[in-house]
């Protein structure tokens, strides 16, 4: 099968690292992932577009500009945990599979959740564990995590994930509406009661559904 080494090597030079990513692990990792291992059939010639991928049941993967300013603005530490909320076709897990020492990744389509595994174990990632679930309520059985990306839109960053965060932890997610246009937040962990919230930019993701986001009925047309 083809490795598509040299489109991989010229995304990054020109989407991620082109528009101002500089963390040399992030750099790494987005150059390590086989994205064509995450997208359909069809679009195995389209991996490295600038440009979310249908990947069915109405979602995306997320633009790879996206998943390299997500992981560059959590600063994961090499053995730190990561949780990974929406996990779709699992590109986004295994890029901070290379960032983190442990990934957990929550989806809520179960359909989704069995083909990230076929992926991930296609993209020899090891250390990641996929579960099927409401991510707005985080995965309590595993936290703290020290950095947790969510890939879905939120009314705002939802308390269980927030609680889930060891002190000194970031939390990335996008919040406003529920299509269109939302904001790319960050929340520190600053204590025990105390968050600092940092306005990264105007970005589009897909609806989080679930208890602590959007009910499911708010994102039909
Ligand atoms: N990170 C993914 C992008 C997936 S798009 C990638 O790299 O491919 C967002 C995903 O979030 C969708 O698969 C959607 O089903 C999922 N999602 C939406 N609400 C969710 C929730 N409450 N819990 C877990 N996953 C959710």
């Amino acid at each position: 099968m083809q490795c598509f080494e040299t489109e991989r090597l010229e995304m990054v030079r020109t989407q991620i690292a082109g528009r101002g990513i500089a963390n040399p692990a992030v750099l790494s990792a987005l150059g390590q992932v086989g994205r064509h291992i995450f997208v359909r059939d069809q679009d195995k010639q389209k991996a490295y577009e600038d440009r979310p991928l249908a990947i069915g049941h109405a979602q995306t993967i997320s633009q790879p500009y996206i998943v390299a300013l997500m992981c560059e603005a959590l600063a994961p530490d090499p053995g730190c945990k990561a949780l990974d909320v929406g996990t779709g076709s699992g590109y986004a897990a295994a890029v901070l599979s290379h960032l983190c020492a442990r990934v957990v990744s929550i989806e809520r389509i179960d359909v989704l959740a069995r083909v990230a595994k076929e992926n991930l174990h296609a993209a020899n990632c090891q250390n990641i564990e996929i579960v099927c679930g409401d991510g707005s309520l985080g995965y309590p059985n595993e936290a703290p995590y020290d950095v947790i990306a969510v890939a879905a839109s939120a009314p705002a960053a939802p308390e269980a994930l927030k609680q889930q965060l060891r002190i000194g932890g970031r939390l990335v997610i996008p919040v406003g509406k529920s299509s269109g246009c939302q904001s790319l937040i960050r929340v520190t962990r600053l204590s025990d009661d105390r968050f600092e919230t940092e306005n990264l930019g105007a970005v589009a993701f897909v609806p989080l559904i679930g208890q602590e986001a959007w009910p499911e009925e708010r994102t039909l047309p």
